[in-house]
C-alpha cells in the first residue's frame, strides 16, 4: 500500500496518525494510491483539494478525531480493522461541482457560494440557458448531494442522499417582493446547468470554505463535474444512522 496521511493539526488527531503509521508500519509516499484523512470534514475537504489532479488514482479514507462528521467514515478505535479489510473494501463516490467564473475552473465537494453582504446581490438566474428567475438576496448557494447537510442544510435546503445525482440551488436570505419572486429551493438532475449573470459585479464566491477573488464577473456557471472521490466505505455505518447520529440524536 502506497499511502500518505492528511492530519489535522492538533493533539488528539496527530496521536491518531502516529498509531497509524506504527500500524502500517512503512514510509509515506508522495506518490499515493490511498489517502488517509484524520480530523473533521474541514479535514476531508482539505484532503480532496490537495489532490484534485489525481482524483482518478487514489481513494480516500477518512478517521474522524473532530466533532460529528458526515464525511468522516471510521473511528480511531477501528484503525487496525480497517487495515485489515483494506484489500476486501467496499468503495463509494462523491461527484464535484464544476464552477466556471468567467473561464476560471474551480471544483467544490460541499457547494459554491455567491454572497454579498453590504448590497442584496442581484442577478439572473438561468438553467441551461433557459431564464428561471431575477434574484434578490443575500446570496446563493449550490450544493452537491454530500454538501446538502452543510451549507444547504442552514438554508432550508432539502437532505440528498450521497447516491442520488443532483445539484441543488437555495437561496441565502432573499428579499421577495412582488416584482423579485422568489422559490424553495430547487433540486436539479445532473444534466443541468445553472448560470448566474449577476447585476452588479462585486459580491464573493466561495467553494467549499474557499474564497475566490474575483471582480467585474460576468458569468457564473455550475454543473455536475466528471471528476469524483473515490472514499472507502464503513459497512457498519449507515447513511441514516449517520443522519441520525449528526442531526436527530437518541
Ligand atoms: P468550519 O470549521 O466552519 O465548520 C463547518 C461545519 O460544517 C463543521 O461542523 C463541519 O463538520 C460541517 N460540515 C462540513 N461539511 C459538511 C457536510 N457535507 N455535511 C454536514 N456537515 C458538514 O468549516 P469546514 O469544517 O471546513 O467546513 C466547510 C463548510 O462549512 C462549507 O463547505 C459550508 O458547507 C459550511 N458552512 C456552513 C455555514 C452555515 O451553515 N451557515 C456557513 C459557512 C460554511
Amino acid at each position: 500500500m502506497k499511502y500518505k496521511i492528511v492530519c489535522k493539526n492538533d493533539k488528539v488527531s496527530k496521536k491518531v496518525c502516529d498509531e497509524l503509521k506504527k500500524i502500517i508500519s512503512k514510509e509515506e509516499t508522495n506518490n499515493p494510491d490511498v489517502i488517509f484523512s484524520i480530523g473533521g470534514d474541514g479535514t476531508f475537504l482539505d484532503a480532496v483539494r490537495m489532490h484534485l489532479d489525481v482524483l482518478d488514482q487514489v481513494y480516500f479514507i477518512s478517521i474522524h478525531t473532530g466533532t460529528l462528521g458526515f464525511y468522516t467514515e471510521f473511528l480511531p478505535h477501528e484503525l487496525k480493522c480497517i487495515i485489515n479489510n483494506i484489500k476486501k473494501k467496499t468503495l463509494n463516490q462523491f461527484n464535484l461541482l464544476k464552477i466556471d467564473v468567467d473561464g476560471e475552473v474551480n471544483y467544490a465537494l460541499n457547494e459554491v457560494t455567491l454572497t454579498s453582504q453590504q448590497h442584496l446581490l442581484e442577478g439572473d438566474v438561468y438553467i441551461n440557458s433557459e431564464h428561471l428567475m431575477f434574484v434578490r438576496a443575500n446570496g446563493l448557494c449550490i450544493s452537491t448531494p454530500s454538501g446538502s447537510t452543510a451549507y444547504n442544510k442552514s438554508l432550508n435546503g432539502a437532505i440528498l442522499d450521497f447516491n442520488v445525482n443532483a445539484l441543488q440551488l437555495a437561496l441565502i436570505a432573499p428579499f421577495e417582493t412582488i416584482n423579485s419572486r422568489i422559490i424553495s429551493p430547487l433540486v436539479l438532475s445532473k444534466e443541468n446547468e445553472i448560470t448566474f449573470k449577476p447585476k452588479n459585479k462585486y459580491f464573493d464566491i466561495t467553494y467549499d470554505r474557499i474564497f475566490i477573488s474575483k471582480e467585474n464577473i460576468n458569468t457564473v456557471k455550475v454543473s455536475y463535474s466528471n471528476k469524483y472521490v473515490k472514499y472507502m466505505v464503513n459497512p457498519e455505518k449507515s447513511y441514516i444512522n449517520r443522519l441520525k447520529e449528526k442531526f436527530i440524536g437518541k
